[in-house]
């Protein structure tokens, strides 16, 4: 595992849940990536060594603006400048991410999930809705926190070949992780939560979107963004035909929340209803278009 949210040399803040360390800060004095990660911290002469999702530059400046919609249901919206990706976090029996994002951009979801009083060294699964780099690339970090990890098996095969040319592109890698929790199609229990595991192929061959019953949030990746928007296709294995037809997988569920990887959270079942169905419409045009 890398570590790229927090460098040797660099002014820390900690963020973890010993509350003797609140908020202290300090320097990095030595970082060790290896199998079980480490960051030796002085923190005003008093040298710890601390686990690093417990640490965020000193300066950190949040992008991820959290909105807590539910008991239990946290939206993390990026609104920084570069690429990254919403997280959505569910509270069961443990703690579920979903769609970490980039993993230099860690520092501000890290200082972000501490603020909402989350500790982002304890979740007990990291979900991915689907491989694309800007969402699951610091899913590697939650899995050496210890974080099960769970995606859909076609995505995860993908990503073994042509997929991952992708993060070749963007230089980066496909995280090393242990692939654990299936989300093929169907229910999935997870941290004593059960989720509805729905196959949405367009924007990626493995995309899915997760269904949270008890409160109605659907968050759905890439395949549908508020406003009429809908997931590029172009890059591998993408296809705006197959992305029209996953929408009807959306018919029926009424949904209280949408929750896209990226763009603000819509609320209530007429607006999500009314953001989906524009969505649709918008993709029925460049499908149907004469001109394509
Ligand atoms: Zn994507």
């Amino acid at each position: 595992m890398r570590i790229s949210w927090i460098d040797d040399g660099d002014d820390v803040r900690y963020v973890g849940p010993d509350e003797t360390l609140a908020g202290r800060t300090g320097k990095v004095t030595r970082l060790d990536s290896g199998q079980d990660p480490s960051v030796e911290v002085d923190l005003d002469g008093d040298k710890r060594t601390l686990a690093p999702w417990h640490l965020v530059r000193a300066g950190e400046k949040e992008m991820h603006a959290h909105e807590k919609l539910a008991e239990g249901l946290h939206f993390f919206e990026w609104r920084g400048f570069e690429n990254n990706c919403n997280a959505v976090v569910l509270e069961g029996e443990g703690t579920v991410v979903i769609d970490p994002g980039h993993a230099h951009l860690l520092g501000s979801l890290f200082s972000a999930m501490a603020g909402a009083g989350l500790d982002p060294g304890g979740f007990a699964a990291v979900l991915l809705t689907h491989g694309h780099p800007d969402h699951i690339e610091g899913a590697e970090v939650f899995h050496a926190a210890g974080a099960s990890v769970g995606m859909n098996p076609d995505e995860w095969a993908s990503l073994k070949g042509e997929g991952g040319m992708l993060f070749r592109f963007f230089g980066s890698e496909v995280p090393e992780m242990d692939v654990t929790i299936d989300l093929a199609p169907g229910s999935v229990e997870v941290a004593g939560l059960t989720l509805d595991v729905m196959h949405t192929p367009g924007h990626s061959p493995g995309s899915v979107c997760l269904f949270w019953p008890r409160t109605r949030a659907l968050v759905v990746g890439d395949v549908v963004f508020p406003g009429g928007a809908f997931g590029r296709c172009d890059f591998p294995g993408g296809s705006y035909k197959i992305l029209l037809e996953s929408f009807v997988k959306f018919d029926g569920l009424s949904p209280e929340y949408l929750l896209s990887g990226h763009g603000p959270s819509v609320s209530g079942r007429a607006d999500v209803s009314d953001s989906i169905q524009s969505s649709r419409s918008n993709l029925r045009t460049v499908v149907f278009s004469p001109w394509s």
